[in-house]
């Protein structure tokens, strides 16, 4: 993090500020008082900027450049957009002199053909699986730009890792919405129909879920307290694994569905595992207490009944 803005307070600017994470971070900062004193908080989202466009950087609604930021670039969209959003960000921070960056990259950007767990050093090991191949370049590249800006320029612009994350503004929508999120909204609508939930694959995949307050939380400690331009995984430990059918249960349970699940394999499972070390995280944080899933799993079902109309569905 380092010194900024002497005279003035110490600006953060999110982006994905409207997202899953950016809602997350922004409720640690100001719904759990995890706000300092000193730090002024601007959440955007793609009505203030757009990324894409290098002429959507400016945010003239603020006076002053931020000191720090939290990138975000989109999962869902092309690698030619999630190239020009990395170099947008991380180019203009280093014009305005922002200290910190702070990127998303995912777990599933990790060499298809591994071993495991996956640790930090792999990022480059090895091609992508084919599902998310342009995706995975796209956020690879994130990692070599900020070794790049720190060799030219000494900047400590870096990444975190997290593995699939869910939690209140998510997308629940039930085609293109991440597994958690969509199945909490079939398993809602099977309910109310009389119908199965329609579970994609053999249910066999496993994955490490993490909870998006539980992840803002981290963000926020990385931008103010991580100094390494390593990328850091933020992650519960491998022995929270859980099968996408172990899954799909804790959220039946969760919305008192009593009905069938029906595992379609014409669907494909994608990656069977992606296990992620936290060792690192942990070396940093041998504390840090995560949500218990099916307990983070009830308060997004309850999130997305008491949210309904606004959800993303
Ligand atoms: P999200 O819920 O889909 O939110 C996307 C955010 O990006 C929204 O705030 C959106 O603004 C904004 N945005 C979209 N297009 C934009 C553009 N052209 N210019 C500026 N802003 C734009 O995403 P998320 O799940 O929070 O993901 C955040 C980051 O975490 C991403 O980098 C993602 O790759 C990473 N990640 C996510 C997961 C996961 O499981 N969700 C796992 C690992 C890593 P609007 O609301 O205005 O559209
Ligand atoms: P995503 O980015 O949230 O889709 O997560 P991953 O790509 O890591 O893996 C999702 C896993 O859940 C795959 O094995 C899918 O086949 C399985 N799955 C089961 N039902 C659904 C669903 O309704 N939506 C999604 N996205 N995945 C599902």
């Amino acid at each position: 993090m380092g010194s900024v803005n002497n005279a003035g307070p110490m600006r953060v600017l999110v982006t994905g500020g409207s997202g899953l994470v950016g809602k997350a971070i922004e409720h640690v900062v100001q719904e759990e008082g995890g706000k300092h004193e000193e730090e002024e908080w601007i959440f955007l989202s793609s009505k203030d900027a757009d990324l894409v466009c290098k002429s959507g950087r400016t945010v003239s609604t603020h006076e002053g450049e931020p000191a720090l930021l939290v990138s975000d670039s989109l999962q869902r969209s092309s690698q030619r957009d999630n190239l020009k959003i990395n170099d947008n960000v991380l180019q203009t921070a280093h014009e305005m002199g922002v200290t910190k960056v702070v990127s998303c990259l995912s777990s599933c950007i990790f060499p298809d053909r591994t071993t495991y767990p996956i640790d930090e050093t792999m990022i480059h090991n090895g091609p992508p699986h084919d599902s998310n191949f342009g995706y995975s370049h796209a956020k690879r590249m994130i990692d070599v730009q900020n070794r790049a800006y720190f060799q030219q320029y000494g900047h400590r612009y870096t990444a975190v890792i997290p593995t699939n994350v869910f939690g209140p503004h998510d997308n629940f929508n039930i085609e293109n919405g991440h597994v958690l999120s969509a199945l909490v909204n079939k398993t809602y609508k099977a309910k109310k129909d009389g119908t199965p939930v329609n579970v994609w694959g053999s249910g066999s995949p496993r994955r490490q879920f993490i909870y998006s307050l539980d992840l803002g939380r981290l963000i926020v400690w990385v931008l103010r307290e991580y100094n390494e331009v390593d990328p850091i995984i933020l992650s519960v430990g491998e022995e929270e694994e859980v099968s996408i059918k172990e899954a799909v249960e804790m959220i039946a349970q969760s919305l008192d569905f009593k009905g069938k699940m029906l595992f379609d394999t014409t669907m494909s499972d994608g990656q069977m595992k992606k296990t992620a070390s936290n060792a690192k995280l942990r070396r940093y944080l041998p504390n840090f207490t995560f949500t218990p899933l099916q307990e983070a799993i009830k308060m997004t079902c309850d999130w997305f009944l008491a949210n309904y109309d606004i959800a993303r569905t």
